[in-house]
């Protein structure tokens, strides 16, 4: 090993130290949900969770869980192999389907994550001849994802409708054959949502594709938590969602793309972190398709949810905290520095509060963050007594 390299990389993580941006994992023993077990100091102690994108607290749901069990004697541990060449079970077939159908399009493929969903959805779709128009904010897989399709690029000011007309014009006149505007359908660091009618209609006037990234969003937003098209009532005028089962559908793994058939169709054919990587592990897709079920029948949770994020809203509000704007259940806490947030961060932690500093590059400098997210497996209680630590603790840590 090259002495002179592994320096360099020491120069560079000791950079990212000095800079306050070094990011720590903590370990949990146990799983994921509204309280959790945090290993500290070789002990464990329980605490209450909002940073988890566990929105509808099916993580460690007992319906889920018997299903990826089930599954596991029914269909085995691993699949050993990508689709076209052994074959998919038909467990990855309903899931398919069953989101497809959820989501009101033809069908959906499923990718290992939704990371790999956006980094393959772009390429085998448009070529140079194409121009993809994408949203500033958008999450780091679809600015990967747009980097490794030959389209042109074209990026607007987040959700800024002028600009985003300015973009579209601009590619015209460039010569575009086929236009996709992509967005994140909730702006994840933020929390707000995307103006999916004004985008729909700008899309509409300029002969443009539109494709959203939900992550964010299925399972807990819209009617029967059909997401943001369906929330802000652009609904079928999206041509193509892309989604996690990793979060508010039961937190394991696994991404899609649900579109019209012939999308899917070439999408099966070429993209690329399709046909190379391996099939969903037959638990995580059972475990998805039964979180799906859940949600899709979880008025009560999605209410919960809700009452939830207004609940936590007024009282950081009363209590002096800067907060962003936004109706979603992700409810940033602005604090400028990323020393601020992380000694915020650590001051919670001390009041049994787990929480995450976010700052750059995740966040731009100066716009660190503790980014909490509410839960439908939090109690009223819970929420109050996340509310009174924040207070304590944004004394303790002078940023109140
Ligand atoms: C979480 C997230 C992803 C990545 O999803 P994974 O399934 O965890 O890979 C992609 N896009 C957005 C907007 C996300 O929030």
């Amino acid at each position: 090993m090259s002495e002179a390299f592994l320096t360099h990389l020491r120069s560079t993580l000791a950079e990212i130290d000095a800079a306050g941006l070094t990011k720590r994992e903590r370990l949990i023993a146990g799983p994921q949900g509204a309280r959790i077990k945090v290993v500290s100091n070789g002990a464990t102690r329980e605490t209450l969770n909002l940073c988890a994108n566990n929105y509808l607290g099916l993580a460690d749901h007992p319906e889920v869980i018997a299903a990826a069990k089930a599954a596991l004697d029914a269909f085995g541990f691993g699949m050993a192999s990508v689709r076209f060449i052994c074959g998919a079970q038909t467990l990855h077939r309903e899931l398919e389907l069953a989101i497809a159908r959820h989501l009101g399009k033809d069908d959906a493929i499923l990718f290992a994550a939704c990371f790999d969903a956006n980094g393959g959805v772009f390429e085998p779709l448009l070529s140079e001849a194409d121009a993809i128009i994408s949203d500033a904010l958008n999450h780091a897989s679809i600015i990967d994802g747009v980097r490794l399709s030959k389209a042109r690029r074209y990026r607007y000011a987040n959700s800024n409708l002028n600009a985003l007309e300015d973009a579209l014009k601009q590619a015209d006149s460039d010569g575009a054959r086929f236009k996709l505007i992509a967005t994140d359908g909730v702006f994840s660091m933020d929390g707000h949502v995307a103006k999916l009618p004004e985008i729909c209609a700008l899309a509409e006037r300029h002969g443009a594709l539109v494709m959203v990234d939900d992550c964010h969003a299925t399972g807990h937003l819209g009617d029967q938590g059909r997401g943001t098209p369906a929330l802000t009532g652009a609904g079928a005028r999206v041509d193509i969602v892309t989604g996690t089962f990793g979060k508010t559908l039961g937190g394991g793994m696994g991404g899609f793309v649900a579109a019209a058939q012939p999308i899917v169709d070439l999408l099966r054919q070429r993209a690329r972190p399709y046909l190379f990587s391996n099939s969903l592990a037959p638990p995580i897709a059972a475990g998805s398709l039964k979180a799906l079920e859940i949600a899709i029948n979880a008025d009560d949770r999605r209410a919960r949810l809700q009452s939830h994020a207004r609940r936590f809203r007024a009282g950081l509000e009363r209590a002096g905290f800067a907060l962003l704007p936004g109706e979603t259940p992700i409810i940033p806490v602005m604090l400028g520095g990323a020393r601020q947030a992380q000694e915020l961060a650590q001051a919670l932690d001390r009041r049994g509060v787990y929480v995450a500093g976010f700052f750059f590059p995740v966040v731009p400098k100066g716009a660190a963050r503790i980014r909490t997210q509410m839960s439908a497996g939090l109690s009223e209680a819970d929420v109050d007594f996340a509310v009174a630590a924040f207070a304590d603790a944004g004394k303790a840590a002078e940023v109140l």
